[in-house]
């Protein structure tokens, strides 16, 4: 437990920069499934997203601990009264912060009011790691109001919730690189985890596959749930069709997208327009 213990306490900042160098320099040197121009200023513009982010994590991160600290306190929660090994209930417990996000994410699709916010990681109309940090910074508050249920409902400790943030950050990150994943780590892997090549199936322009595959880490929250999807790759057109001209992909436009009414384009809508413009 030392060595999870250890491993947690490495500062997220630091992973976060390390892996964006190595993925984003394979992304240069590998042959990949997405090629697009000016990846310089599309990695400026997300950078700036995950600056954002930074500064109202700052302070969300405090109330969270907070908040979470409380319950652990008052030992709320299932996992307080379940008697089973503590490796047990850490990886429960991180498939347990992985459910409640799910069904989060599921909701941030299905109300408007969220999906206003969670649109924002959706418009990246490229993809690479860098669509990691693509997000409106005030969802923060929506998804980490998810890891504060979690541990009011089956009463995960503080080490967990620190292995699953490590966890998530990881999965987050090769699961929007721009590389090309074999097919047969869909076949093994991908019966219990999120690959990176499920997740560019939530990334489809199309509104029948971006609400699926909503889970970060275990896939099979998708499987039970009935909303797993998939769709190759190399056929995956990237982003929301509400989105795609180059003044709507500018940080600022974005950062006040939310308060703007953008009427969503149905799969229906988008047959229509294809059909038309052929
Ligand atoms: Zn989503
Ligand atoms: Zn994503």
């Amino acid at each position: 437990m030392e060595k999870i213990q250890k491993l947690v306490e490495i500062d997220p900042n630091y992973i976060i920069v390390v892996l964006l160098v190595i993925l984003f320099t394979m992304e240069r040197l590998f042959n990949r499934p997405f090629r697009f121009d000016k990846r310089w200023q599309h990695l400026a513009n997300n950078i700036l997203f995950l600056l954002a982010f930074t500064f109202v994590n700052y302070f969300f991160a405090i109330f969270q601990v907070f908040c979470i600290q409380w319950l652990i306190d008052h030992k709320a929660g299932l996992l307080n009264y379940v008697a089973i090994p503590y490796w047990a209930k850490l990886i429960a417990g991180v498939a347990l912060f992985d459910m409640t996000s799910y069904w989060f994410h599921r909701l941030a699709h299905k109300v408007p009011l969220l999906w206003r916010l969670h649109r924002v990681h959706h418009s990246d109309t490229s993809m690479d790691s860098s669509t990691f940090f693509r997000g409106h910074p005030v969802e923060i508050g929506v998804f980490g109001t998810a890891s504060i249920i979690a541990v009011a409902l089956f009463g995960m400790d503080m080490l967990t919730f620190g292995l699953y943030i490590f966890i998530f950050t990881f999965f987050a990150f090769f699961e929007h690189a721009n590389l090309n994943f074999p097919k047969w780590l869909d076949k093994t892997v991908g019966l219990i985890f999120v690959t990176p090549n499920f997740h560019k199936v939530h990334h489809e322009q199309d509104q029948y596959y971006t609400d699926s595959n909503f889970a970060d880490i275990f896939i099979f929250w998708d499987r039970i749930f009935g909303t797993f999807k998939y769709k190759p790759v190399t056929e995956m057109k990237y982003g929301l069709v509400e989105f795609d001209s180059n003044k709507k992909q500018s940080f600022l436009y974005l950062m006040i997208s939310p308060f703007i009414n953008i009427k969503r384009v149905s799969s229906d809508e988008l047959q229509k327009e294809k059909k038309s413009n052929q």
